[in-house]
């Protein structure tokens, strides 16, 4: 009888499902800011940034993105580093949790490269500090010892650019805010930049090496058709990583529940398997906007109470689901908390409350 293998041997074998995700969203990434979709005025931005950094054979300014998740943050990083023809160390706010870390990152750094740090706004105080001085001075001062014994070494360092993504810019303190040259805010994108978005990656995934699937669908001209493309790219919250998420959903249902060909009724399917309603609210978007209709009628009401009655962290609430609900006008922000508007009404398919208060459905 063949040997069972045991849970450890299973777990090194089966890749975990965030490291296939990640792995499939690197295949997509735009690598040049020419195929980056979308971003009109941030591309424009950038690529000055960049041309005169270039004529000057310099190293580009400091430049901070922010903007929701999934918009294009680490993706034009590397595209900063892949246009300066230089070298991108990758880092996040969380992961320096001492001033020591960073100093560790800093000093292997060569001249040129790009340093992306992801969730800046969440670095710990003392690494923000040692920051402030490397981005205007290029230096650090190394903390060597303890207590009163304890000397600082300062250490040059070669010119490098720091590129900070962050959700959140608001919590940014202003004297970091400050060090960069440039601030680029993503916007969410158009249903008919998706749409590129989606027909790119298909054309990607489509490719006979990686899989068979849509083979059939390229030979007919494209690889995924445009009506299933646009019904994709409508309801992916204004977000290419949603955007390519989906579709992968949708390849995967066209080749269980047909030929593989990413037609507009595996599209549908698809969406509907997974739950995603016709405005491309997802469970969190609804969750969200049934607590605050149903629990407290129409609100308003706080963050905090708001997270903890869906069971969600607030700062997922605020960075996640908000924006898009606010910028759809399901949702208002007014300084006493959140509000539903009649929007979120209609599209749970409940009556807003009465001038009294009182609600009926
Ligand atoms: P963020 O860092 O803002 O969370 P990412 O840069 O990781 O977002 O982008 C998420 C995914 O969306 C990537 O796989 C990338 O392929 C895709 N993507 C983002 N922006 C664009 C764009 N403008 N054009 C094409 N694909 C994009």
């Amino acid at each position: 009888m063949a040997e069972q293998p045991d849970i450890e041997t299973m777990r090194i074998v089966a890749p975990d499902a965030g490291e296939l995700e990640r792995a499939a969203e690197a295949a997509l990434r735009p690598k040049k800011l020419s195929e980056f979709v979308g971003q009109r005025v941030v591309r424009g931005q950038l690529q000055l940034v960049l041309d005169a950094a270039r004529m000057r054979a310099s190293t580009p300014d400091h430049v901070l993105l922010a903007g929701p998740p999934g918009l294009g943050k680490t993706t034009l990083a590397m595209i900063i580093a892949a246009e300066m023809g230089t070298s991108l160390r990758l880092t996040s706010g969380p992961a320096i949790q001492h001033a020591g870390d960073l100093a560790a990152i800093l000093s292997g750094l060569q001249e040129g490269d790009i340093l992306f740090i992801d969730e800046i706004h969440r670095l710990a105080r003392t690494a923000e500090e040692m920051l402030y001085l490397a981005m205007e001075d290029f230096r650090v001062d190394v903390v060597v010892g303890k207590g009163p014994g304890a000397t600082s070494i300062p250490l040059t360092l070669p010119p490098f650019t720091v590129v900070g993504a962050t959700t959140r810019s608001g919590l940014l303190p202003a004297p970091l805010r400050d060090r960069f040259g440039f601030t680029a805010h993503l916007e969410f994108y158009e249903t008919e930049e998706l749409q590129s978005v989606v027909t790119r990656s298909a054309t990607l995934l489509g490719s006979p090496t990686i899989s068979v699937v849509t083979r059939s669908a390229t030979l007919l001209g494209s690889p995924i058709d445009a009506r299933a493309a646009h019904e994709i790219a409508s309801r992916s919250r204004g977000t290419p990583r949603i955007a390519n998420r989906l579709l992968r959903r949708v390849v995967d249902y066209a080749q269980v529940h047909g030929d593989g060909t990413l037609t507009l009724d595996a599209a549908r399917g698809a969406l509907e398997l997974f739950e995603v309603d016709p405005s491309g609210l997802d469970r969190l978007d609804r969750a969200v906007l049934e607590a605050v209709c149903r629990r407290f009628a129409g609100g308003p009401v706080g963050l905090t109470t708001l997270s903890v009655t869906i069971g969600e962290e607030a700062e997922t609430v605020e960075t996640v689901a908000e924006p898009y609900l606010v910028r759809e006008g399901f949702l208002v922000r007014t300084n006493r908390g959140r509000m539903a508007t009649p929007k979120a009404w209609g599209h749970l398919g409940l009556n807003p409350p009465m001038p009294d208060g009182s609600l009926f459905d």
